[in-house]
């Protein structure tokens, strides 16, 4: 169900609120997704990109070129480095919010991960949700 999330990065410059659903949620294991996270998966919830509204500060955007060869736009914090929003330019009216970056992440409850083949070891999820070794999207068949 849709609900109002709100979240900012670490340094507080940056702030936002967007129209999702929780629990059209995923966790990516990919090798970009470490990397840009510093962690072992990120987990985005997927938002309409019109719903999203930056409160306070700017994004600075950072593009590479995913597995599949389409454009992936990480946007962050300038002035602390918080991963905040993925753009991906097969969803072009969609962004993926940082789960970890919501005021309430506890509300969020992904429904699938993404890119196992990649995953570490030391980072087990739910055996139960359905898992994809590759790239998908949530919602998407
Ligand atoms: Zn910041
Ligand atoms: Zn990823």
């Amino acid at each position: 169900m849709k609900t109002i999330l709100r979240g900012r990065c670490l340094c507080g410059s940056v702030r936002y609120e967007c129209t999702a659903d929780p629990g059209n949620a995923s966790y990516c294991h990919c090798d970009d997704c470490k990397r840009a996270t510093g962690g072992p998966y990120t987990v985005g919830v997927l938002a309409r990109a019109a719903d999203l509204r930056i409160l306070s500060g700017q994004v600075k955007g950072y593009t590479s070129i995913a597995d599949s060869g389409r454009r992936i736009t990480r946007e962050f914090c300038p002035n602390c480095g918080s991963p905040l929003f993925t753009r991906a330019e097969k969803l072009p009216d969609s962004v993926f919010l940082k789960a970890g970056s919501l005021d309430e992440p506890e509300l969020v409850k992904p429904s699938c991960q993404t890119w196992t083949k990649r995953a570490v070891p030391w980072a087990l999820i739910d055996e139960k949700l359905p898992s994809f070794p590759e790239g998908r999207l949530p919602g998407k068949e």
